[in-house]
């Protein structure tokens, strides 16, 4: 009988033949990330992942039995991956697992092209909580879509072949940057200043503007598209380049967008491999970064219309169906980190390699905006579980009063849904490249596996 609660590292109980699945898992995952770094991204992988295992596309109204796969994009940016099950979901009601594909990263305004002194830059608007300081000197590439008059829809995707250029936001050489070392962190880099290098050729025979007038001709050339067509397109910026091991012994890994694309795969993986009789849902949703709200958000009302219209099809009260659903809200959370030990509590810290971190609430000072889960469903998931060994912990963000966070928990609970939070505990958070251990990455696939199945 153990009376004390202690952590597990997850790299010390596994046995080899774990090892070996835990190196394999995350192959995978770097793949699906490295083609998901946008909530476009996300979703298309999703689908042609879902599509490869017998997923067919839903709408709602359509008529739905025992033993299907389906699957609802949203607008093309946010996925819900659904099997149905065998069980009065009146009774079991359907179990949820919901995390965000979308990831911090730098938005072009609507009208982002300009020249100064002979270079041609994009001005950008940041998306989500960002370190501005942290995307200057990087490689980035650009990432998104560009909606033509008469509808058609361009993509767009520059910086991430080889062979492709990437873009490029100054800093300040040191020699120079006396009166900037001296701001603090938060106002040292402003954000009108993330503007990104795009071009430098002048146009021949143009006095004003040449580099302009040239870039623009290229993207004609390249996209068909004008300069007026910018305010009718979602690109942004985001690091280039692929997922990396970290250490040695590969035991982490390095890449931009692991908030929260660490947990909507396991949550895909655990959907297209469990056994059970239940309804499960996936749910890849986009906008979590800034607040959860619009058309593509967990505060939309879309996940409601989808619960309403699989329970009716199924013959089932919405109402019933509700109350006895379970979701885990599947988001990252903060992995303690020695270099910053004093805004973490210890004993309620998420350590990494310890295994996917269950955080019973988020918030901010006295719990503020909160959805703090239950005893009894924080005792239905520790069952969960435990009963299938997986290796798992608990914490909370940081210390009382030092900050604090949500997740897409609280707009899921209010829809009268028991919910919880449960994700991989991450260093460097919303930086542009995050860490993650792949201990943590396969336990968060085994711990979403041990829910669909309870
Ligand atoms: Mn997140
Ligand atoms: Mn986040």
């Amino acid at each position: 009988m153990d009376y004390e609660y202690k952590r597990a590292n997850f790299y010390k109980e596994a046995d080899d033949k774990t090892l070996a699945e835990i190196s394999r898992y995350a192959e995978e995952y770097k793949s699906f990330l490295f083609s998901s770094k946008t909530e476009r991204g996300a979703s298309a992988t999703a689908e042609k992942l879902a599509k490869e295992r017998g997923y067919k596309p839903y709408t709602f109204g359509d008529k739905i039995k025992a033993g299907d796969k389906l699957y609802f994009i949203n607008r093309g940016k946010n996925i819900f991956l659904m099997r149905i099950g065998k069980n009065d979901i009146s009774e079991r009601g359907v179990k949820i697992m919901a995390a965000h594909v979308d990831s911090p990263r730098l938005d072009l305004k609507p009208n982002p092209l300009f020249e100064e002194s002979g270079v041609a830059y994009f001005k950008t608007h940041y998306y989500g909580g960002i370190k501005k300081y942290q995307w200057t000197t990087i490689p980035l590439a650009l990432h998104g879509v560009v909606a033509l008059p008469g509808g058609e829809i361009k993509s767009v995707c520059v910086g991430e072949d080889e062979a492709d250029p990437i873009f490029y936001i100054t800093d300040l050489l040191p020699h120079l940057s006396q009166e900037q070392n001296a701001k603090p962190l938060a106002t040292a880099i402003s954000g009108e200043n993330l503007n990104a290098i795009v071009a430098g050729v002048p146009e021949k025979g143009e006095e004003e503007k040449a580099v302009k007038a040239a870039v623009l001709k290229l993207l004609h050339a390249k996209y068909g598209i004008t300069e007026v067509d910018f305010q009718a397109s979602e690109l942004c910026f985001v690091p280039a380049g692929k997922p990396r091991d970290v250490g040695f012994d590969r035991a982490f890994i390095s890449a931009y967008g692991h908030d929260d694309k660490v947990c909507a795969y396991p949550e895909m993986t655990a959907l297209f491999e469990c056994h059970s009789d239940d309804t499960i849902i996936s749910v890849f949703a986009d906008k979590e970064e800034t607040g959860s709200d619009g058309v593509t958000g967990m505060q939309s009302h879309v996940i409601l219309d989808l619960l309403d219209s699989v329970s009716r099809a199924l013959g089932a009260d919405p109402v019933l169906v509700r109350y006895h659903s379970k979701c885990v809200s599947a988001d990252v959370t903060a992995a303690f980190d020695p270099a910053y030990s004093d805004v973490y509590e210890k004993r309620n810290a998420s350590y990494i390699n310890c295994g996917a971190s269950l955080t019973k609430y988020h918030g901010a000072r006295g719990k503020s905006s909160t959805n703090d889960a239950s005893a009894e469903m924080v005792a239905y998931l520790r069952d969960a579980f435990d009963n299938a060994g997986v290796i798992w912990q608990t914490g909370e963000l940081g210390k009382i009063d030092i900050g604090g966070g949500g997740t897409v928990a609280k707009f899921i609970a209010n829809l009268g849904i028991d919910t919880c939070d449960m994700g991989v505990p991450v260093l460097s958070m919303h930086a542009p490249y995050e860490v993650i251990s792949k201990a943590d990455l396969y336990s968060m696939h085994l711990a979403m596996k041990a829910f669909c199945e309870a």
